[in-house]
């Protein structure tokens, strides 16, 4: 693995294709286990989460369906700030176990807000899926069910993630070089 260049920044290898596929692998196992009864539906979080979305659920092999959606957030004119939209949703959810598919939880926040979205809703039970946790960072209550890894606070591009649009395809996870 190569460091490579997005636009201004220089970012360095961090986790390798074989631990990411490893790492996949054993949260489709869980999930296997746990939810082998619940016939749920994933919820992918795009853009980020689609390269994991398509590694997990080929090693997810019971019953289950699987939609995308996008958040979108902008400023209300009420005094609340910015709120948070869930775009894309057309299945219908009450009474479903859904399972949160994201790329990386960070502080929590855009977490929260689709958790309280899905609530609303009246699903059965919210599980969440995140291949990485910033557990330095994430102050929220809300259980993280599934974790691919634990990294620490740095940012990190590739598997979906991106600097500015850029490094999202790249099958491995880099991080930004320490000056
Ligand atoms: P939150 O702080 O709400 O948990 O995370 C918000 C969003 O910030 C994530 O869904 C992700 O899109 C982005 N994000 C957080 N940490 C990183 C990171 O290290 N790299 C990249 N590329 N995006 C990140």
């Amino acid at each position: 693995m190569q460091r490579v260049t997005l636009k201004d920044k220089t970012f360095v290898p961090y986790i390798t294709s074989d631990k990411i596929s490893a790492s996949v692998k054993q949260l489709a196992q869980k999930i296997n286990t746990d939810l082998v009864n619940d016939m749920p539906l994933f919820l992918v979080v795009l853009n980020g989460s689609f390269m994991f979305a398509a590694d997990l659920l080929k090693e997810v092999t019971i019953p289950c369906e699987i939609s995308f959606i996008k958040l979108a957030s902008y400023h209300g004119t009420s005094s609340t700030g910015t709120v948070t939209e869930m775009i894309g949703l057309t299945e219908e959810i009450k009474g479903r176990t859904v399972v949160v598919v994201e790329d990386i939880v960070d502080t929590g926040v855009t977490l929260e807000k689709l958790v309280a979205l899905l609530t609303k809703k009246e699903v059965k039970q919210i599980k969440v899926a995140s291949f990485l946790l910033k557990p330095e960072a994430y102050k929220k209550d809300i259980a993280v069910d599934y974790v691919g890894m634990e990294i620490p606070n740095d940012f990190v591009v590739g598997y979906g993630l991106d600097y500015d649009g850029l490094g999202r395809n790249m099958k491995e996870i880099f991080v930004l070089e320490s000056k």
